[in-house]
């Protein structure tokens, strides 16, 4: 198969969906690899070293023309162009936020697997949880920067020090991002909550960070005592597929201390607080009742070596399978089969279809 991996072109977006080492995999199985030049420097990758692994140096419509292109974010509008009804699309998606993208796959016929919904037998999602891994540690990260005096935070260190109170973290989603969030966040000496609907998951928690942390269950008066006293509060949530459900209310908002800050990692799913909207690397917070709001879509963007190979040690076993067997790899894989989005006009994921009001 021809497999294309174009540059992509997001605001300050430098993760490539593919390494030199990837490559050389799918070459040596008798693929051909058309990289776009310069896709790889973002993360280090130099051209030569794609075209050392046997991959072939082409410009963007050449990398889109492949029969699969492997990505890593969103096709946005500029490429909405690229879309065609013999291309097999292999990226994150995020659909459920994304009405324009869906009609545009839609409308051209595309099929599409998103990474996202790609899921195992046991519920996990194997293409989501380096992007979360990195994710839930940079949240913590950017929350203590964001809560410094310079950035427009509170003026707290989130470890306090000694004889001063440490700051309060509450992380609500105790999933993959919520626990690299809460690790990040004990290691600095913050005090944590978690919280989540699955009780399980808060039992687990408790046995394995030892008391160290707090964890509540999920409703909307714990969830309100909890933002209230928080100085960092990481949004966490997860619904496969779906919107994300708004658990803070703009009034849970309005109860912060002056200066504290939200980052909503489930942004890329529409966000689990109400008043957070996608942001950028660029331009990464805005001011809400005195709260600092850190919404950037592609939080692992920041990070893209750590972050380019995390993602493609887990994409490329699933970019094979797809090489080797075209479509037919959907039916030989039921993992894969849930990753697919839409496929000769039809919507294919059923939280999609209703998030977006589209039949599917
Ligand atoms: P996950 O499935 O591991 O965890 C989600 C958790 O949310 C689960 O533990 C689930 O029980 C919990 N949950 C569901 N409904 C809840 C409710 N009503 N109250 C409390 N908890 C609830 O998912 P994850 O890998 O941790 O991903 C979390 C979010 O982060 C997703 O939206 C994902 O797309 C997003 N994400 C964003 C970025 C970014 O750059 N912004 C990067 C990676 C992941």
């Amino acid at each position: 198969m021809i497999i294309g991996v174009p540059k992509e072109i997001k605001t300050l977006e430098n993760r490539v969906a593919m390494t030199p080492g990837g490559a050389e995999t799918l070459v040596r199985r008798g693929h051909e690899v058309l990289i776009e030049a310069g896709a790889g420097l973002g993360s280090g990758l130099k051209d030569e070293e794609y075209t050392a692994a046997g991959a072939k140096l082409v410009s963007r419509e050449e990398a889109w023309g492949a029969e699969m292109v492997v990505k890593v974010k969103e096709p946005i509008a500029e490429e909405y162009g690229f879309l065609r009804k013999d291309l097999l699309l292999f990226t994150y998606l995020h659909l459920a936020a994304e009405d324009a993208l869906t009609k545009a796959l839609l409308g051209a016929g595309t099929t599409s697997v998103a990474y996202e919904t790609v899921q195992l037998p046991d519920g996990s999602l194997p293409l989501l949880t380096p992007m979360s891994e990195v994710a839930g540690r940079m949240a913590t990260q950017e929350g203590a920067r964001f809560l410094e005096k310079p950035q427009g935070g509170r003026g707290v260190l989130l470890g306090g020090v000694p004889g001063v109170a440490p700051a309060s973290v509450v992380v609500l989603g105790a999933g993959v991002v919520g626990t690299n969030a809460a690790k990040m966040a004990m290691g600095l000496g913050a005090q944590v909550t978690m919280i989540d609907i699955n009780h399980r998951r808060l039992q687990y928690l408790d046995d394995v960070f030892a008391g160290r942390i707090m964890t509540i269950t999920s409703t909307e008066p714990n969830i309100r005592k909890a933002v209230a006293y928080a100085d960092l509060l990481v949004g966490a949530v997860l619904i496969p597929g779906a919107k994300a459900p708004k658990l803070v209310t703009a009034d849970m908002i309005k109860t912060m201390k002056e200066g504290s800050v939200v980052v909503d990692v489930a942004i890329d799913q529409g966000g689990c607080i109400e008043t957070i909207k996608p942001t950028t690397h660029k331009d990464p917070t805005y001011v809400v009742d005195g709260v600092v709001h850190y919404g950037v879509t592609n939080m692992p963007g920041a990070v893209p070596r750590t972050s380019t190979f995390a993602l493609t040690n887990q994409t490329l076993p699933y970019a094979i399978k797809l090489a080797d067997k075209g479509v037919d790899a959907l039916k030989l894989d039921g993992a894969l089969l849930r990753g697919l989005s839409t496929k000769d006009g039809v919507l294919t994921c059923p939280a999609v279809g209703e998030a977006l009001g589209i039949d599917s």
